[in-house]
């Protein structure tokens, strides 16, 4: 059987350059290919993909790529007949794509027009006595399913996060053109622009270490008998500018913003984690004023080490579910923390200009 490996790629919101998780599925598909001792070639899909080339040239791979205006911006069928060419003159066994937004739309409607199959949401892909095997998790990270397919061309799609990036060095990359005419029924659709929630854009920072979880607590009456908000908005904010960690709420936390309760301002429910949240990846994590349920802990799954504070000894943290419980008021943590982080960056600042 062919053991033809296609890694594929579009280049991202720049134009040029290629996304981060871009590298993660092109290591996954550079191990692969070596294991399986096959071939391994990348085909390119965008407007202009000769800077995303050149950095691929250190891989000794065969770059295809179908590009121009008219494969700038995601399309589902500008880049369905982007890859559908790319396959038609490569052949592949397998194909390996990084779970982007643009690539989850289309890649598997493509699989399914080759008469393939394809997985998504994949956390590893490997060759286990002699098989290949992709893994990902079903009912909300809680069971693992190991997948073997005897079906080519398989599509496997890698979730971001999941893999270390490749990097090699740059040269001027030869670059195979592959011409794709699209009817005008493919270009019906017109892309008219990204809309991100600005509070997003600034608190979810995926490729941040530390993943900082606020709960209902933050917003609840306080020993004193009154709430706190503007203590907490300053706290939180504060702790995440100075350690630059990503923001995550509760469900509780986040819902009360939609019930136009007193509510942080800067979150919303795309912060939520948990079940029917987001399961971030991050190597570390704290957890403030959250009693860390079931529900909520399942977005954790992919957090290595798990800190909380709670002011409740017999929270649902102190169960197992955190590897170290302060029991503390969050209030007084984050003020300690904050000051801690502050003073750090006057020494090193202090530092930097004693050297200069
Ligand atoms: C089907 C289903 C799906 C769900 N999915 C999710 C999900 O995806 N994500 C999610 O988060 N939840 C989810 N939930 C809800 C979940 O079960 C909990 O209700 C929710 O996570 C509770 O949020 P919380 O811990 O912020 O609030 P609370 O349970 O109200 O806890 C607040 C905590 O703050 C502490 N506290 C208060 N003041 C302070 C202080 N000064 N210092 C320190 N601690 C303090 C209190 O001791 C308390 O433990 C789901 C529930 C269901 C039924």
């Amino acid at each position: 059987m062919s053991q033809n490996i296609l890694f594929l790629a579009h280049v991202d919101e720049s134009g040029t350059a290629l996304p981060k998780a871009a590298y993660e599925a092109l290591g996954a598909a550079l191990e692969l290919a070596e294991q399986l001792g096959g071939k391994l070639t990348v085909g390119l899909i965008g407007e202009n993909i000769q800077v995303a080339a050149d950095t691929l040239t250190g891989t000794g791979a065969a770059i295809l790529s179908v590009s121009g205006p008219d494969f700038a911006s995601p399309r589902y069928a500008s880049d369905a007949a982007a890859i559908s060419a790319i396959c038609a003159a490569t052949s592949p066994a397998i194909v390996i794509a990084s779970g982007t937004s643009r690539f989850m739309r289309v890649v598997p409607g493509v699989g399914h027009r080759l008469k393939g199959q394809v997985d998504t949401h994949l956390t590893s892909i490997e060759l286990v006595e002699g098989a290949i095997t992709a893994k990902r998790w079903f009912y909300r990270q809680r069971l693992e399913a190991v997948i073997q397919r005897e079906a080519r061309p398989w599509f496997l799609v890698l979730d971001p996060g999941c893999h270390h990036a490749w990097s090699g060095p740059q040269g001027k990359a030869e670059v195979q053109a592959i011409d794709v005419q699209l009817t005008d029924t493919a270009r019906r659709t017109t892309f008219t622009g990204m809309r991100t929630p600005s509070s997003t854009a600034q608190t979810i920072r995926p490729d941040a270490k530390l993943l900082f979880v606020a709960g209902a607590g933050w917003c609840k009456k306080q020993s004193d008998g009154a709430t706190h908000l503007p203590e907490a908005e300053t706290a939180i904010l504060q702790f995440l500018q100075n350690s630059g960690a990503s923001l995550g709420g509760s469900k509780s936390l986040v819902d009360q913003s939609g019930e136009n309760q007193a509510v942080l301002g800067f979150m919303t429910h795309l912060n939520q984690v948990g079940q029917t949240g987001s399961t971030p990846r991050h190597a570390k994590g704290l957890s403030t004023c959250c009693h860390g349920e079931e529900p909520h802990v399942v977005g954790w799954r992919f957090i290595n080490e798990r800190r909380a504070v709670n002011l409740d000894p017999n929270c649902g943290w102190a169960r197992g579910k955190a590897d170290v419980l302060y029991v503390a008021d969050a209030f007084q943590v984050m003020a300690k923390l904050n000051a801690l982080l502050a003073a750090k960056a006057n020494h090193e600042e202090e530092l930097a200009s004693a050297a200069v």
